[in-house]
């Protein structure tokens, strides 16, 4: 199997924020988890640069765009080591050649495919969203995702046929052939196609952006529209306009090409994006999974809230298991949930110090005590755990998968209180042979999700070290 798992490029107009955390762990825990089932995995993250809110926020900042770019794009590429990230590629939008080749290929393409015309557009301009919204998709005439009013703006643009692809992109979505997860985003992706697709421009006058960004070819007052610029990140990484190999081996021949992003944006991803890859004859993407937003401390997160959560910050405060393991394992696959330090402490206590490290702990202590390590596994709790986390990485139900670890040291435990391996009978060998093999598999099966604190648990296991793999946090 060969699985291709990407994250949206997030802008760089600011620092990262928990919610980037929450898309690159998850995308993190599909990538290991495959690659932990043999299968060949690639995984690409990176920042999406050429957006004009990021010149906006460089001009604010008194500071030369690039310099702005580069620094912040830094700072994203940086939470690879605080959260034990495994990307292996990373794509910066404005700084690799491959991008900018790729992108003029794909314009080239749709332009060759009779998808491009020129036309004068008026309407109203989010510039957080850098999206045109129609008046009856505004909240009380602000955009849904910033609240403020949207800019009246006029101006000409290349506009996109992508009335043309409606029928395609509807059966594609219906038929399973472009999954969406969960089921309530499908829905309303559906329901946003069946109402019809009009045709979106895709350039801006190249004053507008500064000039910034990727110039049409053949048109040097306009530049390319970030958003199509974005998408196309996710094969102008694998060399899609360079000719190299790579876009073959991972996006066609790949069997699962998945996208992990944020509700925000699943109209880019599983419609716009379709209709692109449509217009030039390539594969779409297998999956598109998407997950809601967190709240801080019951406030959105935003820059302008003054709420912004430092991932790497709480790294450090907390250490990567208890950080990772609060987004997959408190975080619901619908509706926002609100990050607290109270609720990251009290689940990493009860699942990891009290629940598998205290059982790892305890058997570890047991064997060597009774049988002076000498204990041969036997199968049994836990033996069902690979297949639970299988099935609900299956639906990408992060939760769930986590829920099966605490369900199999709860079952270690019940058999620790039925059989009291710390009196002599019979049955010892067996039982901690049974809890022993348990421990070993939860120890394999959680390093997709705590990487750190799983080779911490093998380490015990095979006695190399002693003491509690998941010390109290306070
Ligand atoms: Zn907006």
């Amino acid at each position: 199997m060969r699985f291709y798992v990407t994250t949206a490029i997030p802008y760089v107009n600011a620092a990262p924020h928990l919610g980037h955390a929450l898309e690159l762990v998850q995308a993190d825990v599909l990538a290991r988890h495959r690659r932990l089932r043999g299968h060949q995995v690639r995984f690409l993250t990176g920042t999406d640069d050429n957006a004009v809110k990021n010149v906006q926020a460089a001009r604010a900042a008194g500071v030369p765009v690039r310099e702005f770019v580069t620094a912040n794009a830094a700072r994203f590429a940086a939470l690879r080591e605080p959260l034990a990230l495994s990307f292996d590629d990373f794509i910066a939008t404005s700084a690799d050649h491959r991008h900018a080749e790729g992108v003029r290929r794909l314009w080239r393409e749709c332009a060759a495919a009779g998808d491009f015309y020129r036309r004068t557009y008026r309407g109203l301009y989010c510039g957080g969203c850098e999206q045109f919204y129609q008046p009856d998709e505004l909240a009380g005439g602000a955009c849904p995702e910033h609240g403020t009013e949207p800019e009246a703006v006029e101006e000409e643009n290349w506009f996109f046929r992508l009335s043309r692809y409606q029928d395609t992109i509807l059966r594609a979505l219906e038929s399973g052939r472009v999954r969406v997860v969960p089921e309530a985003r499908r829905n309303e992706v559906l329901a946003f196609v069946r109402g019809g697709l009009a045709d979106f421009s895709v350039s801006r006058p190249a004053a507008r952006a500064g000039g910034w960004g990727i110039g049409v070819p053949g048109d040097p007052s306009q530049v390319v529209y970030v958003w199509w610029d974005a998408l196309a990140n996710y094969v102008t990484a694998l060399g899609y306009g360079t000719g190299d190999a790579a876009y073959r081996t991972w996006w066609t021949d790949a069997d699962e090409r998945v996208h992990a992003i944020g509700k925000g944006i699943v109209r880019f991803h599983a419609v716009y994006w379709l209709a692109l890859l449509l217009s030039v004859g390539r594969s779409l993407p297998t999956t598109i999974v998407v997950h809601d937003y967190l709240t801080v401390d019951g406030a959105k997160i935003a820059k302008s809230a003054g709420n912004a959560v430092d991932p790497a910050a709480l790294v450090d405060r907390w250490g990567s298991d208890a950080l990772r393991w609060w987004l997959l394992a408190d975080v619901a696959p619908v509706g926002d949930t609100d990050f607290t330090t109270e609720r990251l402490v009290r689940r990493a206590n009860q699942d990891l110090a009290h629940g598998i490290g205290n059982l790892v702990h305890r058997t570890t202590s047991l064997v060597r005590r009774h049988r002076g390590g000498g204990v041969r596994e036997v199968p049994g709790v836990g033996t069902n755990l690979p297949r639970q986390v299988d099935q609900a990485l299956e639906r990408y139900d992060f939760r769930a998968a986590t829920r099966a670890f605490t369900v199999t040291v709860d079952g270690a435990n019940r058999l620790i209180e039925a059989k009291r391996p710390w009196e002599a009978s019979e049955e010892v060998d067996v039982v901690l042979g049974t809890l022993l093999h348990t421990c070993r598999v939860l120890a394999t099966e959680l390093e997709p999700f705590l990487p750190a604190g799983a080779k911490r648990l093998s380490r015990q296991l095979t006695g190399e070290a002693s003491g509690p793999a998941f010390p109290r946090w306070e």
